[in-house]
């Protein structure tokens, strides 16, 4: 392919809001810093995307093309997020195939891109087949999930049993400890050896090792716009892009909201058994008051807003009236809210969240996390009281200035002549020449 055609990345993620959007904010970056073009080929598998797919797609700049591939069957599988992620990814592998044959006859691709479930990609676009691309992972997560699944089999051997039945927390090099009752412990050896499939990995905040190179390139997130609020007095309140509550805790939320008599806004989501269930499909609530205490929206009329359809947390976070973020701890939300100077209260559902709330509470200390009853539901007086002390007590100004330090830290990371903005720059370089 002609020298003179503009390097042009490929770029595969998976199914799903949480790991789409930062992979987007990614390619943005190199596609405008650095004059490259890029195809998003994106694996799916309901026959017409949902609503807040379609929003982000239309927003693309011209220089990224998107392939939507065919969708995949997954009648066969159990409802597992997980499994149905990485199902979907595989069984688009022979169309992602094609989709690479047709961009390589046209364009100059210097480097695939896959996010960190779409590692099976990389076999196809890399070295052994015929496309002989460059293959990276994109992993959107904290520096201490990285470590974790980095030191794995390290760790593996030393305790010689599953993380949760060690008594002591775990010592991960360079991060906070963590206590082992964290999920897919089995999974995290597997996950290590498919993150040294690439030749580098592009992590959000992370550590420099050896090999694969780690690119930190991070935080990753779109830029905001503002609604009218008064100034800090607004908790905002949201599970990610499908994380989703019982509906015994969905009313315990809704009376802590209203007891603490706050001011709130509330990103709602159809109660659901499993906390992870609508990831894949994201369902708006036809009529909140159906999911809601009685009474509830109209006893908070004038206080409170629920808004149960997709809609741009970034701006609600920019915003100068959002003054707290009741969150599931994805980590696009914390890097979003940490990136705004908004201070939490970690709320984790599923994944790595769990440990992604003990780096906020123990490590960076910006955030506040409730204690659950009994049974694991969050009573209402608990979310009160953690309510009262992050919009008005000491606590939340303690946590305030914290991640207002955070904050400007980064803001010069992100600026031009910035760590992620000086390691994208190696990196995309390096690409230039091949
Ligand atoms: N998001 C949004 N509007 C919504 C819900 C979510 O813009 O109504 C965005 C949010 O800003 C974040 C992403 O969806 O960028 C969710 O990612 P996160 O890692 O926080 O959680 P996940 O959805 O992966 O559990």
């Amino acid at each position: 392919m002609e020298n003179t055609l503009p390097p042009h990345v490929i770029i595969m993620p998976s199914p799903g809001m949480g790991h789409l959007i930062p992979i987007i904010e990614f390619a943005k970056r190199f596609i405008l810093a650095h004059g490259f073009s890029a195809t998003l080929i994106i694996p799916t598998e309901t026959k017409s995307p949902f609503q807040a797919l379609k929003l982000v797609l239309d927003c693309l700049p011209s220089a990224i093309n998107t392939i939507l591939l065919p969708p995949v069957d997954l009648s066969d599988l159990p409802n597992d997020v997980v499994t149905q992620i990485v199902a979907t990814v595989n069984r688009s592998l022979p169309s992602f195939s094609d989709s690479i044959r047709t961009i390589t006859s046209t364009h100059r691709v210097v480097s695939l891109v896959v996010d960190v479930f779409c590692t099976n990609a990389i076999h196809i676009g890399t070295t052994g087949n015929p496309f002989h691309i460059n293959g990276y992972i994109f992993r959107a997560s904290s520096a201490l999930f990285l470590s974790l699944v980095y030191h794995s089999s390290k760790l593996d051997q030393v305790n010689s049993c599953d993380f949760r039945d060690v008594s002591d927390p775990i010592q991960i090099p360079g991060c906070v400890s963590i206590r082992g009752k964290t999920e897919n412990y089995a999974n995290f050896l597997e996950w290590w050896k498919e993150l040294n499939l690439g030749r580098g990995i592009f992590a959000l905040n992370g550590k420099q090792w050896d090999n694969p190179p780690v690119y930190v390139i991070g935080p990753l997130i779109r830029t905001a716009w503002l609604d009218n609020q008064p100034p800090g007095s607004v908790p905002f309140v949201s599970f990610g892009s499908g994380g989703t509550l019982s509906s015994e805790q969905l009313t315990e939320l809704a009376l802590g909201l209203e007891m603490s008599e706050q001011k709130f806004l509330w990103f709602l989501r159809r109660p659901e058994k499993a906390a992870g269930a609508s990831y894949l499909r994201i369902q708006d609530v036809e009529d909140p008051s159906k999911v809601l205490p009685k009474g509830f929206l109209d006893r908070t009329r004038k206080s409170g807003l629920v808004i149960s359809k997709w809609a741009p947390q970034i701006e609600i976070l920019n915003h100068p009236s959002t003054g707290g973020f009741l969150t599931h701890c994805g980590w696009n939300s914390i890097l979003e809210s940490i990136v705004h100077g908004v201070p939490l209260i970690a709320w984790p559902l599923f994944a790595e969240q769990m440990m992604t709330s003990v780096l906020l509470t123990d490590d960076v200390k910006v955030a506040l996390r409730p204690k659950p009853m009994k049974g694991g539901v969050i009573g209402h007086d608990e979310i009160c009281k953690l309510l009262k002390g992050l919009m008005e007590g000491e606590e939340g100004k303690r946590l305030r200035s914290k991640v207002r330090e955070l904050k400007c830290v980064a803001t010069s990371t992100l600026a031009e002549g910035g760590s992620s903005f000086k390691t994208l720059a190696d990196a995309v370089n390096a690409w230039k020449s091949y």
